[in-house]
C-alpha cells in the first residue's frame, strides 16, 4: 500500500537508540543516556537575546525561501573568513538543519541509478538520503585505515556511475579528522573523475588538539566548483532544535536547492534565522569558548577512564563529542561456536548495566559503539565508570587464547 521508496530506509538508528534509553527511563530504571548527538548546554546568550528581539519586533512572516539575505550575508563572509576565498549570497542557501541541506543536496545532484561513494562506518542519515533520491549508496571500508577511508579504496569503487563522494570530518560516528593529504587526496580524484564532494563539517568546531579542522575547498581551492559544503549551528552552539543549517555550493546547485525548498519547506523558521544572525553580528566567543572547554573537559575525563577497558584500544576522539569503541579484538575473544556476539549484545549488555549506548550497526559496522560524551560531566563520570566495568567483567571470564570463531 505504501511507495516503493519507503523500503529505502528505515528510522534513524541513533534515534531508535535514544527512544530505547528514554523507554527504560520512564520505566523507572536510573539509565545514563550517552545516545545524544548533542552537547548538553544552555543557550548561548546573542542566540536568545536574537530571538527575543525578533519577537519583539512583531517577525511573523516568510522570508526569502533560502533564508534572510543578511543572513545570508553573514554567513558568505563566514566561510570566506573559513575558506580563505570569497563567497557571494548567492551561493548560499540556509535551511533547517544540515540535514535538510544534505537531503536538498541529493535531491538537487542525483539522477536516478547514480552512485555515491560514502566511507563506512557512517552516518545513517547519508545513506537513506541517497537512496530516496532513487541513488545507490557503495560504502568504502575504513575499519582497517583508522576510520579514515584509502585513496585506492574510493579509486577503486568509482565506475561511470559514480557521481558524489561524501565526506564528513570531523567524523560521526568514528570521531576521525581527515588529514590535509586525504583531503587533497580525495579532491583530486573527484577532480580526475568528475565527481562531487559533499563536504559535512558539523562537527567542525570541535577539532582536539594536536588535530585541526580543514575545509576541502581551503586545501584543494581547484575543488571548489565542484563542492557543497553542509554545516549547520546544531552542535556548534548546542543548537540541535532551533534547526538552522545551511548549504554552500555553486549558483547553479544553490538556485536549483532554492526552488526544490519552495516546495518542501520554504524558509527555516524565521525567529532562529533572526536569532542566528544576531549571533554572527555580535560574536559570543565566551559562550564558544565554554562550549569548547566543555567537550575538551569531557573527553580528558572520558579518555582517562576509558583507558582501563581491556581488549577495546583507547577511541581516536579526534573531533566531534563522540567516543567510537572498536570491539573487533573483544568480540573476536567471546565469539564461541554456535554463539557469535555483535556489538548490538554489547549494547544490550551495557543497556542491563544502566548504559545507553548507540550500536555500530546503526553505522553499518557490526563491531563499533557510539558513546557520546557531550552529556553532563559527572553523568558521563558514571556511565563511563559503569561501562568500563561491565565490558571488564565480561572478558575477565574469557580465555583469549582459546581458538575464536574468525570473522567469514
Ligand atoms: N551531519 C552529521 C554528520 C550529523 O551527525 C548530523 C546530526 O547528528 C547532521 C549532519 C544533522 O545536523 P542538523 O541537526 O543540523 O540537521
Amino acid at each position: 500500500m505504501l511507495a516503493h521508496r519507503t523500503t529505502l530506509f528505515k528510522s534513524s538508528g541513533t534515534a531508535a537508540a535514544r527512544v530505547a534509553a528514554k523507554a527504560a527511563a520512564a520505566s523507572g530504571r536510573d539509565i545514563i543516556d550517552l545516545t545524544a548527538g548533542e552537547v548538553w548546554s544552555d543557550l548561548a546568550p546573542s542566540v536568545r537575546d536574537g530571538a527575543i528581539a525578533a519577537i519583539n519586533r512583531n517577525l511573523n512572516r516568510y522570508t526569502d525561501t533560502v533564508g534572510l539575505l543578511e543572513l545570508r550575508q553573514a554567513l558568505a563572509s563566514k566561510i570566506s573568513a573559513e575558506t580563505a576565498q570569497p563567497w557571494s549570497v548567492d551561493e548560499i542557501a540556509v535551511t533547517s538543519g544540515a540535514k535538510q541541506a544534505l537531503f536538498n543536496a541529493a535531491m538537487a545532484l542525483l539522477t536516478p541509478g547514480d552512485e555515491v561513494l560514502i566511507p563506512a562506518p557512517y552516518w545513517s542519515t547519508f545513506p537513506a538520503q541517497v537512496g530516496i533520491a532513487g541513488g545507490t549508496p557503495v560504502f568504502i571500508e575504513t575499519r582497517n585505515s583508522n576510520y579514515v577511508p584509502r585513496l585506492m579504496d574510493l579509486a577503486a569503487a568509482v565506475t561511470s556511475k559514480t557521481k558524489a563522494i561524501v565526506v564528513n570530518t570531523p567524523n560521526n560516528p568514528t570521531g576521525t579528522i581527515y588529514d590535509r593529504g586525504t583531503l587533497a587526496g580525495i579532491a583530486q580524484l573527484a577532480i580526475d573523475q568528475d565527481l562531487w564532494i559533499i563536504f559535512d563539517e558539523c562537527y567542525g568546531a570541535f577539532a582536539h588538539d594536536p588535530h585541526t579542522h580543514q575545509s576541502i575547498v581551503s586545501v584543494a581551492p581547484g575543488a571548489r566548483d565542484r563542492t557543497l559544503i553542509v554545516n549547520s549551528f546544531s552542535k556548534s552552539l548546542a543548537l540541535t532544535g532551533w534547526r538552522i543549517g545551511y548549504l554552500a555550493g555553486p549558483a547553479p546547485v544553490i538556485s536549483a536547492v532554492k526552488a526544490l525548498q519552495s516546495h518542501t519547506t520554504s524558509n527555516p523558521n524565521v525567529i532562529a534565522q533572526h536569532a542566528l544572525l544576531h549571533f554572527l553580528e555580535r560574536g559570543d566567543p565566551a559562550f564558544q569558548l565554554q562550549l569548547r572547554r566543555q567537550v575538551t573537559k569531557a573527553r580528558v575525563l572520558g579518555l582517562s577512564i576509558l583507558s582501563a577497558l581491556s581488549l577495546v584500544p583507547p577511541p581516536a576522539a579526534q573531533g566531534g563529542f563522540y567516543f567510537y569503541l572498536d570491539l573487533t579484538e573483544l568480540l573476536r575473544c567471546t565469539n564461541r561456536p554456535g554463539r557469535k556476539f555483535t556489538a548490538d549484545d554489547v549494547v544490550n549488555l551495557l543497556m542491563d548495566a544502566a548504559v545507553a549506548t548507540v550500536s555500530g550497526t546503526a553505522f553499518g559496522d557490526p563491531a563499533g559503539v557510539r558513546l557520546s560524551y557531550g552529556v553532563d560531566l559527572e553523568l558521563l563520570d558514571r556511565g563511563l565508570r559503569l561501562l568500563t566495568a561491565a565490558l571488564n567483567a565480561w572478558t575477565r571470564t574469557i580465555d583469549c587464547k582459546a581458538p575464536a570463531i574468525e570473522e567469514g
